[in-house]
C-alpha cells in the first residue's frame, strides 16, 4: 500500500537487531486517519470471507484491530499476556517467543469468546519470525474456529515468519512488505 510505504520511509526509524520503529504513527502515538485507511484495505481484501471476529494480541495490535473490527462491524478479541482476575474460567493458551524482548510468554483467550461458529481474521502490526501468529493460530485451531486469514500492517519479508505461516496454508495479506532495511543507511526497500 503506497500510502503506508511512504509513511514508513518518512517516519520509520531503523533500529539495531532488525527492529523498525514506527511509534510516531502506528504503535505508540497512533495516526487514526491512516489506520482507518489500513482498515479499509483489510476490508477490501477480506470482505467476502464471512469474517465474524477479529483476533489480535496485546498490546500493540489492539488499537489497529479495534479499528479493523469497527470497519467489518464485528467484535474484536485480543489474546491477553497476563492472567488477571477478569480472566476466569476455561481458557485457550499458547506459548509465544517475543521478537522484541526475546522472552517466552503465554497468551490466553477465554473460551467464552472463540468457538467453532467463528470465522476469524487475525490482525497484527508486524510479522517478523511468525511466533505471535503461530500462537494465535494455535488458539483459533484449538477453539474449532476457522482462520479466514491474517492481516498484517508491516511484514519484514527478509525474516521467515511469512513463509512459515503461508506454508501452513494460511492466507497472509501484508500492507507493506519490507524486502531489506539497513540501520546504517536508514534506507528501506519494499517488495
Ligand atoms: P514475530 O512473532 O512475527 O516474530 O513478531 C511479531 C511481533 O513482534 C509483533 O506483534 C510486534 O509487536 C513485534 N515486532 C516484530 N518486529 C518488530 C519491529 O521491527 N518493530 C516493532 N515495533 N515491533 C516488532
Amino acid at each position: 500500500m503506497r500510502l503506508l510505504e511512504e509513511r514508513i520511509k518518512k517516519d520509520g526509524i531503523i533500529g539495531e537487531g532488525n527492529v523498525l520503529k514506527v511509534d510516531s504513527f502506528l504503535n505508540h502515538q497512533m495516526d487514526i486517519d491512516l489506520i482507518c485507511k489500513l482498515a479499509d484495505e483489510f476490508y477490501r481484501l477480506y470482505e467476502n470471507n464471512g469474517v465474524n471476529k477479529i483476533l489480535t494480541i496485546e498490546a500493540s495490535g489492539i488499537g489497529i484491530a479495534a479499528i479493523v473490527a469497527q470497519r467489518f462491524g464485528v467484535p474484536m478479541v485480543f489474546a491477553k499476556k497476563f492472567k488477571t482476575k477478569n480472566l476466569t474460567g476455561d481458557i485457550f493458551t499458547a506459548k509465544v517467543e517475543s521478537f522484541t524482548h526475546g522472552t517466552v510468554y503465554d497468551i490466553m483467550v477465554s473460551k467464552k469468546f472463540l468457538s467453532e461458529k467463528d470465522n476469524v481474521l487475525i490482525i497484527d502490526d508486524f510479522l517478523a519470525k511468525g511466533q505471535a501468529l503461530l500462537g494465535l493460530t494455535k488458539i483459533v485451531k484449538d477453539s474449532g474456529a476457522k482462520i479466514v486469514g491474517c492481516g498484517i500492517v508491516i511484514e519484514k519479508a527478509f525474516q521467515d515468519g511469512g513463509k512459515k505461516i503461508r506454508d501452513l496454508g494460511i492466507r497472509v495479506e501484508s500492507l507493506a512488505r519490507i524486502k531489506e532495511m539497513s540501520a546504517e543507511t536508514g534506507v528501506v526497500f519494499f517488495d
